[in-house]
Formats: structure tokens, C-alpha cells, sequence
């Protein structure tokens, strides 16, 4: 099985950092159906789940290392992971871990998948932000709450943004403009364009803005990959596809 993986090229020189934003896969690449499912939470055979993650793995080269995910529920908890005992490490919409030799992984149809890296200390990090999980702070968040837990500085932080709906394709209503700006007035100008009753917005760049606002230089920040819906064979999108399934991106160290 093949599976596209993209990955950060400036990452190269942190040496042990294993990390990907994979494409989709166990479809053939033809969309919709058929999606290769990988969430234990959603209903599927526990046992085919645990047979397409040993293909996963086994495609990507990562047989040795557990990827531990969360139940995501489109909100702004982010979750401590301090060991790979657990495969799902509850329910959240961000990972962090300074363990090494396992992974922490995110799944993504559109929302933002952000992978987050600390080089020296070897702190990690995935995180999903959908606009409600945007709306809610979810990449600041994380950047909080590694400065409170791994005591890291935010500049020392790297941040990546794989493949989402880009503004070409993500036109949403007034009313999500309006919850978005109750926090994030400044964050929004730029990225949110009104188009006759609707608007089109560009959730990369909002995040990128609140990641700026949090510390995190503007030249530690990068975007990988285009937008999912205008690449459906290659990703998942929730909007072009309606019930897709979810690419994995995750990330972690070796020892
Ligand atoms: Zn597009």
C-alpha cells in the first residue's frame, strides 16, 4: 500500500523527529467511499481498525512506535500524553507529549491539522482546529499549555500546517465570522473575506495569525500541502466529499 506523506522540508535538521501529514488512503484515491477507517470511535470493527492500522504503520515505516490518538469533538482540550499505553488517549482536539519513541496524531477532512515541534527539549505536538475549534483557540491553547507543562519558551516553538480547506473553496456564513471575531477581532481582518451574504475564509492564515500572537516567530511557522478539496484524489475533504474519511497527521521522537 502506498500512501502520500508529506513532510516539513526545514524539519530535516531536527535529527530523531519523526513526522508526516499523510494523504488518503485504502480508497485507491477514488473519492467518496470506501475510506480506510482508522477512529475506534466511530463504530467500526475494533479488529479491521487494528488491521488498518498495522497497514498504516507498516506503509509508513513506523511498525515500532505508537501513535496515540483522541476522540475529537471539535473543542479546545488538549491532552497530556505521557505514555503509549493507551492508543486513544481520550477525548480532545490536541496531543502533547515530551515521551519518547511514540507519536501523537491527529485526523483532519478540511480543518486544520497543526504539528508542533520544541527541538531542543524534544516536546511535540498535534493539534485540529476546524473553524469552532479556531473560534476557540485551540492552537494558542497548546502553546499555553507547553510553556505551563514542559516550561518552553514559545519562540523555541515550530509550528506546521498540513494540507485543509483552503478560501478558495471555504465559504461559510456571516454567523461564524461573528463567533470567530468575539475573540479574535484583529486575528480575523485579512483572513475572513465577505462575499454577498456570505464570505470566504482562510483558516490557515487565521491560525498562523493567533500562532504570532502567541509567540511563535513568523519565520518558525510554515504551510505544507494545498487544499484538500481541490485535491480530493489525493485527501480527504469533508465539504467536496460530504461523509469522508480522515487523513492522519502525527508526530513524535525517537530516543
Ligand atoms: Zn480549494
Amino acid at each position: 500500500m502506498k500512501i502520500l506523506r508529506l513532510e516539513v522540508p526545514h524539519w530535516e535538521q531536527f535529527d530523531g523527529l519523526v513526522h508526516g501529514f499523510l494523504g488518503r488512503f485504502g480508497d485507491q484515491g477514488q473519492p467518496p467511499n470506501a475510506a480506510f477507517r482508522l477512529s475506534y470511535d466511530d463504530g467500526g470493527d475494533p479488529q479491521a481498525i487494528k488491521r488498518n492500522w498495522c497497514e498504516l504503520k507498516l506503509a509508513i515505516g513506523l511498525r515500532d512506535i505508537s501513535i496515540i490518538t483522541a476522540k475529537q469533538v471539535h473543542g479546545d482540550t488538549i491532552l497530556h500524553v505521557c505514555s503509549a499505553t493507551e492508543k486513544l488517549a481520550g477525548i480532545g482536539d490536541g496531543l502533547m507529549t515530551d515521551a519518547p519513541n511514540l507519536c501523537v496524531g491527529v485526523m483532519a477532512a478540511d480543518c486544520v491539522p497543526l504539528l508542533f515541534v520544541e527541538p531542543v527539549r524534544k516536546i511535540a505536538a498535534a493539534v485540529h482546529a476546524g473553524w469552532r475549534g479556531t473560534a476557540a483557540g485551540i492552537a494558542p491553547r497548546a502553546v499555553t499549555l507547553m510553556k505551563e507543562v514542559y516550561r518552553i519558551d514559545p519562540a523555541a516553538l515550530h509550528v506546521a500546517m498540513g494540507p485543509s480547506i483552503g478560501p478558495c473553496c471555504y465559504e461559510v456564513g456571516p454567523e461564524v465570522a461573528e463567533q470567530i471575531a468575539a475573540n479574535w477581532r484583529e486575528e480575523l481582518m485579512g483572513t475572513w473575506r465577505p462575499e454577498g451574504v456570505k464570505g470566504r475564509l482562510d483558516l490557515r492564515a487565521l491560525n498562523e495569525a493567533q500562532l504570532l500572537g502567541a509567540g511563535i516567530p513568523q519565520s518558525h511557522i510554515r504551510k505544507i500541502g494545498p487544499c484538500t478539496a481541490c485535491h480530493v484524489r489525493d485527501f480527504f475533504s469533508y465539504r467536496k466529499e460530504g461523509k469522508s474519511g480522515h487523513q492522519l497527521s502525527f508526530i513524535g521522537w525517537r530516543s
